[in-house]
């Protein structure tokens, strides 16, 4: 891209500051940490919910940034560049995008639908990309936002773009539409889900289609809700399982190793494909990009061959734990230069090791000429601070010397022969290559042995709940987010990283020794540390964590080591009891606290905070508001003596949604992050964090009379298959979980838990599951949930969570 900047001030409507008249553009940028930015970007102050574009302008300025689209000028900043100024940077954004888009003309794929957006679109790619350049969204960049920058990533070498746009209410597809002027149109499946921010489902089928107001023609499944609704004057084609006036009639058959035979009629002639997938939703996936194959005119010999060799598409990049104490992020499936920048985004917030090293294949489809591609890979990489280059390829192989570190082989077979002559340990290990170098050999080696039990953590439905209960917070009001006892067992320093990626205020842990780790691990949020025993308060200094104080004892203690280490200002947490009568100062211990914290400035209150017995339990509601009002009076009466004003809280999870008057400044966020609600009504709104899973290890048929387990408590009164599965009570399922209580979910039904559940095992009743060994069992996550599970063993979902053992691996996936 080169654009002169003044055609952006007359694109986007701008008011100019500055010196528009020279100059031009190369990069657009939105995010402070892109590589990119630089004298030739143009960044847009894009202003979020949690992150305001406009704060890093200064910085963006040292880094030599010149030109910036915003809704204000910063104060102090005038004279420093050049600025856009716009009443709304995200639809300038949208309004540079319309612009850069038009500078084209190439065939243009829009993909809509409820679910299968993404897979249809990496489909779509892996089925053209033999003939075609193409652009294409990085990964699910299908939002107001992501749908502009994926049209920004167009150069001149494209000659076929692919994009997904996805929406969640009504009049937003018209303004992507125009972005992404779609020339060839795909609706997905639209599912009856997400209704959600529409009237009905006409309603959410209408906007949908508004992607597709001037498409040559529209891929659909022909669906008596949808062809109503297609306005006239759009050519349509479309298919069918039931409907023979569909211009494609399509039939299925199962056939052996979970693949499937699609047959389908198309101009009066019937032709066969196979497809690697055997469930429904991967099938009508695969018939949209059928249809799309047959209307750009390819041959059947074509599509069965390309088709047979469709691949599930990874839609997370998983971090999987090494050999030699590595990490090892897992990208096998697709080289292209956009997945790869996203790829090394992700390897770059991955803080834990200083070493990275980045394996990489051959990469295809990029538009760019290789010396220009391999150049820019090399420009990434240095920008990404990874210190080695493995690549793998007979091109990388010739460019490797644009590389500062860099070892290639030709073939994945020369790797593999050479490894153990190459050293991998306590580094990051990116491994990123196109399918047809099976890559998956790699990480196979690299690969730590797998547990077979591990726990699986949705990082995104993570952040979806945390911005569920900041939305019920008054602005200014901060969040401490609690990853005591392991973040609820779901992985301590994974989930503080995420957390500190949304710039939450605080975080809070129970003992000294659970915050140096954090810190230890780079962490660099504030920490408040519950109880700190008064043997920690040096590590405490030392780390920067922040004590909590909640008796005179403790107070003196900390007083004490702050004078012998001579500091100023140290920050500190005063706990009142309200109630709770578990930690905090007394009404009459005040005068004292007070007395001895009156003009010392070793130490600074940060916050006041007292904790509730039952803000969960409505029975208690007179209780709870007279904790409320006595935290009020007593934390007012050390401001007023004391004269300093700290922040001051007391609601947990449950007290967020039920006592919103009751925020003061700031909130204590803990189990509702991980997806668990004590209210049925809230519970639907949040999503489920963890998943709990294992395989099945052994099948085998007994007949009635029989027994499964120790005691025989299990007796079969009928001939009953039983599944084994290695999980027991050592990693936290109760035993009260066992004999009939308790059940997993194996292929979609549930398996009841027969006889006792072992120390590293349990057997479940398979009778009725078509399921082989080898297979997944849930044993906690969608089905059965936590909340059901507490509620079964008459617990907790806290203690449920907490008690999964630290041996059961952890998985975090986004
Ligand atoms: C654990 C804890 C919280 C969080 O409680 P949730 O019910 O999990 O939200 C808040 N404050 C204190 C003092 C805690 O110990």
């Amino acid at each position: 891209m080169s654009i002169p900047l003044k055609n952006c001030v007359s694109v986007l409507s701008a008011k100019c500051h500055g010196d528009c008249s020279s100059g031009h553009i190369e990069h657009v940028s939105i995010d402070s940490r892109s590589s990119h930015n630089g004298a030739t970007t143009l960044f847009f102050a894009l202003i979020g919910p949690n992150n305001n574009g406009h704060q890093y302008i200064a910085e963006l300025i040292e880094e030599g940034v010149a030109a910036f689209v915003v809704s204000y000028i910063p104060e102090g900043l005038e004279d420093k560049a050049t600025y856009l100024v716009v009443d709304n940077t995200l639809v300038a954004l949208q309004k540079f995008a319309i612009y850069y888009r038009s500078l084209f003309d190439f065939p243009v794929i829009g993909i809509t639908g409820s679910n299968g957006k993404t897979i249809v679109k990496e489909w779509l790619n892996f089925l053209l990309s033999p003939d075609f350049n193409i652009i294409r969204s990085p990964k699910s960049f299908n939002s107001q936002v992501g749908v502009p920058l994926s049209v920004i990533a167009i150069n001149e070498k494209h000659n076929l773009g692919i994009f997904e746009a996805g929406i969640s209410t009504v009049a937003e597809m018209e303004k992507l539409e125009p972005i992404v002027k779609p020339t060839i149109g795909v609706l997905t499946n639209i599912g009856t889900s997400h209704d959600e921010g529409f009237a009905n489902t006409t309603q959410k089928i209408t906007e949908k289609l508004k992607l597709f107001s001037h498409v040559e023609v529209l891929v659909y499944q022909k669906d008596e809700r949808v062809t109503p609704v297609i306005p006239v004057g759009i050519t349509t084609f479309s298919w069918s399982f039931t409907d023979k006036t569909a211009d494609v009639f399509v039939s299925h058959t199962k056939n052996a190793n979970h693949k499937t035979t699609i047959s389908y009629q198309y101009k009066n002639h019937s032709h066969s494909i196979e497809i690697p997938f055997e469930d429904r939703a991967s099938i009508e996936n695969a018939i949209s990009c059928l249809l799309v194959l047959l209307y750009l005119n390819y041959d059947n010999e074509t599509i069965a061959s390309r088709m047979s060799m469709l691949y599930p598409v990874q839609m997370r990049l998983e971090v999987k734990n090494g050999i030699n104490n590595c990490n090892l992020i897992d990208d096998s499936y697709s080289s292209d230069f956009q997945s790869l920048k996203i790829a090394l985004d992700f390897l770059e917030s991955q803080n834990k090791f200083q070493k990275k090293t980045l394996i990489l294949s051959d990469i295809f489809q990029s538009g760019l000429s290789d010396e220009e591609l391999y150049g820019r890979v090399a420009k990434l990489v240095v920008a990404n601070n990874i210190q080695r280059v493995i690549g793998i390829g007979e091109t990388i192989v010739k460019f490797k010397t644009l590389f500062t570190n860099c070892i290639a082989y030709p073939h994945t077979a020369d790797f593999l022969a050479d490894f153990e002559n190459l050293e991998f340990s306590n580094e990051t290990i990116l491994v990123k290559g196109a399918r047809s170098f099976e890559f998956e050999e790699i990480v196979a080696v690299l690969e730590q042995k797998k547990h077979e039990t591990v726990l699986e953590i949705n990082l995104n439905a993570l952040s979806y709940n945390l911005n569920f209960f900041k939305a019920k917070l008054q602005p200014q009001v901060k969040i401490m987010v609690m990853v005591k006892a392991f973040g609820y067992g779901n992985g301590g320093l994974e989930i503080a990283s995420l957390l500190e990626h949304h710039q939450v205020d605080y975080l809070g842990v129970a003992f000294a020794d659970e915050g140096i780790s954090l810190k230890n691990d780079g962490i660099r949020l504030p920490i408040m540390v519950l109880n700190p025993e008064s043997t920690s308060f040096s590590s405490i200094i030392q780390y920067q964590l922040e004590p909590e104080i909640y008796t005179l004892r403790g107070l003196h203690n900390f007083l004490k080591i702050a004078e012998h280490k001579n500091l100023q200002h140290f920050p500190f947490h005063i706990k009142i009891d309200t109630g709770m009568h578990r930690l905090g100062f007394e009404r009459n211990q005040l005068p004292e606290l007070i007395q001895t914290l009156k003009g010392n400035t070793r130490v600074q209150v940060k916050s006041i905070l007292s904790h509730m017995a039952t803000s969960d339990d409505g029975a208690h509601y007179a209780f709870a508001k007279q904790q409320i009002q006595l935290f009020d009076e007593l934390s007012s009466q050390i401001m007023t003596e004391l004269q300093i004003n700290p922040i001051r809280h007391i609601l947990n999870t449950s007290g967020i949604s039920n006592f919103p008057e009751a925020q003061f400044n700031m909130v204590r966020l803990g189990i509702g992050l991980y997806g668990v609600s004590n209210d049925a009504e809230e519970q639907k709104f949040l999503e489920n964090v963890g998943t709990l899973k294992s395989v099945i290890s052994q099948i085998r048929t007994i007949p009635a009379g029989d027994s499964v387990g120790y005691g025989r408590r299990f007796m079969a009164q009928k001939e009953t298959k039983v599944a084994t599965i290695p999980i027991g009570y050592a990693d936290g399922i109760s035993r009260a979980w066992g004999n009939g209580v308790g059940y997993v979910t194996i292929k979609n039904k549930k398996a009841t838990i027969l006889g006792s559940v072992c120390m590293d095992m349990l057997m479940v009743d398979v009778t009725e599951i078509d399921c082989v060994e080898g297979d997944d069992v849930i044993i906690f996550g969608e089905s059965p949930t936590v909340v059901e599970m507490a509620l079964a063993l008459k617990t907790i979902p806290y203690e449920i969570l907490t008690s999964i053992s630290q041996r059961v691996k952890r998985v975090f996936y986004r």
